[in-house]
């Protein structure tokens, strides 16, 4: 885990004054750790019947995208409003300051799929929070919701009670 960690570099005051911003870049540049990390992000969930990976634009798409290829499954992109082509379901959701917009495909998902969620980090719990309820509103179940880091301070993990949250990497 700890050569996972060495991948993730601070940028202070990014992308304002006094946000510490977590930077995945150096991970995803090197494919043995990205792909180590991935390994580790799917493990729990091998036996667990998932039958698609969702992931939110835009750093979930990376993640997301190489955990639904290493599971031979599906991936899902939950993208900002106006950038889906065809039909979508949406939901707003509150942020720090102001709200916040998703979409997914209405065909994307239905009632018999089993939704593991995957993004690059877990803060404040919003995003992921507002992900699995639009993942619902198509009728399909989140299983787990996966994160390769997790801020523990902010406490995102409350938001998300009821569901199965795994992350890799603490602060
Ligand atoms: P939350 O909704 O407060 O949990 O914020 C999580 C979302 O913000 C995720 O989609 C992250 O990609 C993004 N995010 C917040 N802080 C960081 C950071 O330090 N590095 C990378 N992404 C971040």
């Amino acid at each position: 885990m700890q050569s996972i960690k060495q991948k993730i570099r601070d940028i202070p005051d990014f992308p304002k004054p006094g946000i510490v911003f977590k930077d995945i870049t150096p991970l995803v540049k090197d494919p043995v750790a990205c792909r180590r990390a991935i390994q580790l992000l799917i493990q729990p969930f091998l036996d667990k019947d998932i039958t698609a990976v969702a992931g939110m634009e835009a750093r979930g798409f990376i993640f997301g995208a190489l955990a639904a290829w290493e599971l031979g499954i599906p991936f899902i992109p939950l993208r900002k409003p106006g950038k889906l082509p065809y039909d979508v379901q949406s939901i707003c959701y509150d942020l720090e300051y102001g709200s916040a917009q998703l979409e997914i495909h209405i065909d994307a998902l239905d009632s018999t799929d089993r939704v593991l969620l995957i993004d690059d980090l877990l803060a404040t719990g919003g995003t992921a929070k507002a992900s699995c309820e639009l993942i619902e509103l198509l009728g399909a179940s989140v299983v787990a919701c996966g994160f390769v880091i997790e801020l523990d301070f902010l406490q995102g993990r409350e938001k998300l009670q009821g569901y199965e949250v795994h992350s890799l990497l603490h602060y």
